[in-house]
Formats: structure tokens, C-alpha cells, sequence
């Protein structure tokens, strides 16, 4: 986890396609393949996730050069709303 990470807050997600709110429940429940690919097989929630000014943010971005960034925002889904679903999405039947 990264340094400034703080113990987990619980904020909610938006519906899925909604702006994103930086929630963190997505990179708290699952690794995405950018996390994979540089911290390889460990568990949720990812190391890269920090919490600073109220919200979630991913440190990677931070660390990466100019013109890599704009690839890693791309394979995150960073800017394309909300792509993540979660158990109280799907009602029981
Ligand atoms: S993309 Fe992730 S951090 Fe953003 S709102 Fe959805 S679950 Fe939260
Ligand atoms: S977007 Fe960043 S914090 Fe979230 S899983 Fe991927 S590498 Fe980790």
C-alpha cells in the first residue's frame, strides 16, 4: 500500500457509467491489469491505491512519464466514468 494511504473509507460508487467519484471500491475489490503487470500476483486491494483530499487516487499515474500516462489512463478506464459493478448492483431475484 502505498506510504500516504490512509485505513479504508468507505465512500459510495455512482452508477455504473457515472462520472467517477473516486471511491476507490474497484481497486479496493480487484487489481487492475496495469497493477498486475507491476505488482504481480498479490491480493487486493492494490498497492498503488492512495486516499488524499477526501477521494481515492491511483499513485501510479503520478510516477509515470508524460506520454506513458496517457497509456496507462487508457488501460485503467480512467475518464470513461464508472466501469465497475459491485454486489449491490444486482438486486436479489
Ligand atoms: S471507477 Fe472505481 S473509483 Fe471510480 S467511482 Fe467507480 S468504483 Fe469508484
Ligand atoms: S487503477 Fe491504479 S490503484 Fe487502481 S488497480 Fe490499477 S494500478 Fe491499482
Amino acid at each position: 500500500m502505498a506510504a500516504n494511504a490512509a485505513p479504508f473509507v468507505i465512500l459510495n460508487p455512482p452508477k455504473f457509467g457515472a462520472a467517477c467519484n473516486g471511491c476507490g471500491r474497484c481497486c479496493q475489490d480487484i487489481l487492475c491489469p496495469v497493477a498486475i503487470a507491476v505488482f504481480g500476483s498479490v491480493s487486493a486491494p492494490c498497492p498503488g491505491l492512495e486516499f488524499r483530499n477526501d477521494r481515492y487516487w491511483c499513485s501510479l499515474i503520478g510516477l509515470a512519464s508524460e506520454e506513458y500516462r496517457a497509456f496507462l489512463m487508457f488501460r485503467m478506464g480512467i475518464g470513461r466514468g464508472c466501469d465497475s459493478c459491485f454486489a449491490e448492483d444486482f438486486p436479489d431475484d
